[in-house]
């Protein structure tokens, strides 16, 4: 099918039964365009949404962003997961505060250089904000474009990629580019879903090769098997006599990045460790089921161990990146999912003076 068949069948669909009316959608402002790309990232519609909303109202501009706290930032971000989007997202904002007015640049390399936007991210936020001719191929749309040509090979391959770079191109409209977009992202999302795609709905079908084939499921071909590595860390829930639990700021970079987390301890005397790095005397109640908490690359198998200071728990305070987080009175601070569940679960088992 060439091109304008291609796109003219897509957008003739997106006219009819495309989601005109999603929440980022609808105020056609450039800055949700870029917070709901890149929240999408990894992420689906139905979650994205919420957290869109909390996010917006809060920072209702680029200038909002900047001004914000991290760890505000983080907190409205817990549970989305892959926090570097929202630490980019911060630190982009302060880089378009001092470099363009608050504003998000519309030349697509002076995007791309943004922290967080690759190159599909730009060409979306560009197509949809400013109407610009740039190719996308998000997740949807390799999914769309290996059936539609029934190409084989795992997308995560450079050869592959290129290909696909070049098909996304040669079916991208001269004309409706925001519209297009959308449409070409929509129908990956609704019709050529990864499990059980409504073929019979879609508009390029009679032109599909894999639904010519009968094997649409077949495409895009897996990921080669590799299984992941599993990484073992105890993580010590201190609490005092008030019930409030010690909470340390991991380094800004890395995994759950500027989050806070119970201390980490790779050491058998936990005791010892907690007096030496903490300075705190405490006592061990409890050694909680290990929970594992999956990352893309590797396994991380969490042991808690529910513990008490003796004495004062001041000393601990000498340190900036650490605090006595109060679970009953949550404050604003970004927190890791497990973390959040177990203090849930100490919320539950607190006793008072005990
Ligand atoms: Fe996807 Fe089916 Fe449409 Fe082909 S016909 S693009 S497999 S939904």
């Amino acid at each position: 099918m060439s091109r304008s068949r291609f796109s003219r069948r897509l957008l003739r669909w997106y006219d009819k039964h495309g989601r005109p009316d999603l929440p980022w959608r609808l105020a056609g402002n450039p800055y949700h365009t870029w917070i709901s790309e890149i929240m999408l990232q990894q992420t689906q519609v139905s979650t994205v949404i919420p957290y869109f909303h909390r996010f917006t109202k809060r920072f209702p501009d680029i200038i909002a962003l900047a001004r914000a706290d991290l760890d505000t930032v983080l907190h409205l971000w817990t549970g989305l997961g892959y926090y570097a989007r929202a630490r980019n997202l911060h630190r982009a904002a302060k880089i378009m505060v001092e470099k363009n007015n608050g504003q998000l640049p519309q030349d697509f390399q002076a995007l791309q250089a943004l922290p967080g936007i690759g190159r599909s991210t730009a060409a979306a936020i560009a197509a949809l904000a400013f109407d610009q001719r740039q190719v996308i191929l998000d997740g949807n749309v390799k999914r769309v474009l290996t059936r539609y040509h029934a190409l084989d090979g795992w997308p995560g391959e450079r050869a592959v990629e290129n290909q696909l770079w070049s098909l996304a191109d040669a079916h991208t409209p001269n004309k409706r580019l925001a519209d297009y977009t959308q449409a070409i992202m929509d129908l990956g999302a609704t019709v050529c879903r990864r499990v059980r795609p409504y073929c019979e709905r879609c508009p390029v079908r009679t032109s599909c090769k894999a639904f010519a084939q009968g094997n649409p499921q077949d495409y895009p071909s897996p990921a080669p098997r590799r299984s992941l590595p599993v990484k073992a860390v105890t993580m010590v829930m201190i609490r005092d006599q008030r019930g409030r639990v010690l909470l340390q700021q991991r380094p800004p970079a890395g995994v759950w990045g500027g989050l806070w987390t119970f201390p980490e301890c790779n050491d058998d005397d936990v005791p010892a460790w907690c007096r030496d790095t903490l300075g705190l005397s405490v006592r061990l109640d409890d050694r909680w089921q290990p929970l594992r908490h999956s990352f893309t690359h590797f396994h991380l198998d969490i042991t808690p161990i529910d513990a008490h200071v003796l004495g004062a728990s001041g000393q601990a305070m000498e340190n900036p990146d650490v605090i006595w987080y109060n679970p009953n009175k949550p404050d604003e601070r970004g927190l890791p999912v497990p973390v959040k569940h177990l203090l849930g679960k100490l919320r539950e088992t607190y006793e008072p003076n005990r």
